[in-house]
């Protein structure tokens, strides 16, 4: 048993917080860790959420998988690893035979580290051969990836760290609950408010956060792009954008300032319900200050136009000077634990790692050098991750699912858990048997974060390394050899290490020169240095190669210890990453969201999220302290809802949209908008949120709409 304190990061949310992880004896001859706090990290400082401070439950839990499981009459049963690995390859290598390999889908996920996501999009490409690979993070935070590309030529969900969140004048806060998302964030707005600057919250709920704010703005779900079009109009007419800053360092201006200007604030206020005295009290406290910044979350950007969206915001960031400046700028808050990492390293349907695209022939030349292969044999871009959920059963013939559990986080989760019913095969590899993992032809069971090592990196895109604190248990395995075994078993006997530091030396050879730089990052430096932010190429700054010189230097930043680079806290303050340094301003105009309410479906539903579940639940649900205190979903109403139906607090209630039905009991808050109700989705069954959400898709970013749909809410009757 190893007795040492571990310092490494909580499993759990794009915060990543450090901890501390101490094993000790268990009272039955094994070891189990306890959680101490880790004062010496910059971003939590020892502060964690509940869901953090129980994450050592599961990994002790009798509800874990310790052995893989193969189905037999209907039944999943015990099965050695050997037997369970050779279904799996059969299985794939029958549709591959049968219908080709692109009849195979793999489904990643955002939690996953760097090494098995980037092990996971090179096994998809080269042992199976298939473009048919997307991840969960397609559904959480890949319109703001989008956005930033568009605008900014790079995405990084923060362009700085977040300890310049207090040292800004305002912040603007669209669609982020952070203080039940990840709460020990939220002492970056106290201590913003301490130093004078002001919160601004835009929300459809006065949520926790909200509460916070000194001002809190409720739009209808699915408005926030018409309201950032109203505030940009408010700038414009006030003579309050940057000239010098629009004419130096952007493009696109004359574009973007006339749709503005077609969004009247009258018109405005009559879209998102936000009076015009709201919005020009946002505009000023905006304005005002030197620096300001707006963060968005999933509400804007979890929407059929959520780039579009994103771009809204940016655009306004522009026009005042704020983007690329010190304290200043937009950003995005990732959701989760390796939303961002997840998302550089070619688990994404379209890209290779190092953020390269994978329709680019250069990329595509450079990865294929690292990999050992013919560039002309990797395939091209696949399908969006709802897409290919909902190919299942017809081009999709065989699925391997690691780390996502889609039954209850994709939209239209019913149709989705049809779809997975109709495949010819589908493996899961999970730590508990998930909802999807339950619906398998073979399970397997594999280890957890606090059982092996790898790195993620977090939402400030501070790259860090998750140290292994404990032995597994008898009869796990990590995802890493997961892989190896079924790629020897299609054929590819090389290439598929499982140990994770080599994984991570051939990352950072494949993401050399990309935008996503790793290639000057070692295991060695993260231990040593509380994490090393992106892009760090293996020169010193200004040196031959990588995107350092087009993604801007921090501010006195000079060479690392020993001469490397210091990475990257802050990007955009020389230029941008786009090939003439300049941001781009982005025309758009508002839409409505996708489905409307209407005589049948008179009241718009938003989803999201709870203190102490986590995404779809498949962990936290399993934890007894986080369970007791969210046991289950919920329909959230406002009162003069509640009075039009007759509905009392804790009366179960249905709400059914165009897909489905949903039941769940009744919390009667003045905290909501009358015409909105909220439930959040982490849980299964009757009172499954997504079981009515839209998957409307985002025509850039293919992200489902997830925040606004039209329901109507009714008493059940006979209960
Ligand atoms: Fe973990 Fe996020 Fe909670 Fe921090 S805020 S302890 S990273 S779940």
């Amino acid at each position: 048993m190893q007795t040492s304190v571990t310092p490494t990061h909580c499993p759990y949310c794009a915060l990543q917080c450090g901890m501390n992880l101490t094993p000790v004896p268990d009272g039955d001859g094994g070891s189990v860790v306890e959680v101490t706090e880790r004062a010496d990290f910059p971003v939590n400082r020892g502060a964690l959420c509940g869901k953090g401070r129980t994450a050592p439950a599961l990994l002790s839990s009798r509800v874990r998988l310790t052995s893989p499981l193969i189905r037999r009459d209907g039944e999943l049963r015990p099965a050695g690893w050997d037997e369970a690995l050779d279904r799996i390859a059969e299985g794939l290598s029958r549709t591959r035979t049968e219908h080709g390999p692109d009849a195979c889908g793999v489904f990643g996920g955002g939690g996953l580290t760097n090494e098995k996501a980037y092990t996971l999009g090179k096994f998809a490409r080269v042992a199976l051969g298939t473009s048919q690979i997307d991840y969960n993070g397609r559904f959480c935070m890949s319109s703001a990836a989008a956005g930033g590309i568009k605008a900014f030529g790079l995405d990084r969900g923060l362009p700085f760290p977040l300890e310049d969140i207090p040292r800004t004048g305002c912040v603007v806060l669209v669609g982020s609950n952070l203080a039940e998302t990840m709460p020990p964030a939220l002492r970056y707005l106290t201590e913003l408010k301490e130093n004078g600057g002001t919160l601004i919250v835009i929300d459809p709920r006065r949520t926790r956060t909200a509460e916070q704010a000194d001002l809190h703005l409720a739009p209808r779900p699915g408005t926030d792009l018409a309201l950032a079009l109203g505030l940009l109009h408010l700038v414009v007419a006030e003579g309050r954008t940057d000239e010098a800053y629009i004419q130096e360092r952007t493009s696109g201006w004359e574009e973007a300032r006339a749709a503005a200007m077609a969004h009247w604030p009258e018109y405005v206020e009559r879209i998102t319900g936000v009076s015009v005295p709201q919005l020009r009290e946002t505009v000023r406290m905006f304005c005002e200050p030197e620096s300001a910044m707006v963060l968005t979350a999933r509400g804007p950007e979890q929407q059929s136009k959520g780039t579009d969206t994103v771009g809204a915001w940016i655009n306004l960031c522009l026009a005042t000077g704020r983007a690329g400046r010190p304290f200043s700028g937009y950003g995005c808050l990732t959701g989760q634990g390796n939303g961002q990492g997840g998302r550089e390293h070619g688990q994404k349907a379209d890209q290779l790692p190092g953020y390269r695209k994978l329709d680019d022939p250069a990329a595509r030349r450079h990865v294929a050098e690292v990999w050992g292969v013919d560039p002309d044999s990797l395939p091209g871009p696949g399908r969006s991750a709802y897409e290919l959920l909902d190919a299942m059963g017809t081009d999709i013939r065989s699925l391997l699912v690691m780390a996502s559990n889609p039954v209850v986080s994709a939209p239209r989760a019913a149709h989705v858990e049809e779809r997975l019913r109709s495949l010819d095969f589908l493996a899961v590899a999970d730590v508990v048997l998930s909802e999807t993992a339950a619906l398998a032809d073979v399970v397997l069971p594999v280890t957890q974060w606090a059982e092996e090592t790898g790195t993620t990196t977090n939402l400030e895109g501070r790259v860090l390394l998750r140290k292994q604190a404990i032995t597994p248990p008898e009869g796990i395995r990590s995802d890493l050899y997961v892989m190896r075994e079924l790629a020897a078993r299609l054929g590819v006997e090389k290439g598929f290490p499982t140990d994770p530091e080599e994984v991570f030396e051939e990352l950072r050879r494949a993401s050399a020169g990309g935008a996503a730089d790793y290639s000057g990052i070692t295991y060695r430096r993260l231990a040593e240095e509380n994490g090393v932010f992106w892009p760090c190429p293996a020169e010193e700054p200004g040196g031959p190669t990588g995107v350092a010189a087009g993604a801007g230097a921090p501010a006195g930043a000079g060479a690392g210890a020993g001469g490397v680079h210091p990475g990257t806290p802050r990007l955009f303050l020389d230029r941008f990453a786009t090939p003439d340094g300049r941001a781009r301003f982005v025309a758009v105009n508002h839409r409505p969201p996708a489905e409307e309410p209407d005589e049948e479906y008179p009241v718009l539903l938003t989803t999201g999220r709870v203190v102490s579940q986590y995404q779809s639940g498949a962990q936290t649900r399993r934890v007894d302290e986080l369970n007791a205190a969210a046991p289950g979903p919920f329909v959230e109403l406002h009162p003069r809802l509640a009075e039009r139906l007759g509905v009392v607090e804790g009366e179960p209630l249905a709400v059914v949209s165009r897909r489905g039905r949903a039941v769940a009991p009744a919390r009667i808050t003045t905290a909501i908008r009358a015409d909105t109700v909220f439930m959040p989705f982490h849980w299964p069954g009757e009172g499954r949120a997504n079981t009515l959400t839209n998957p409307a898709l985002d025509p850039v970013s293919r992200m489902p709409e997830f925040k606004a749909c039209a329901v109507r809410v009714e008493r059940v009757a006979g209960r």
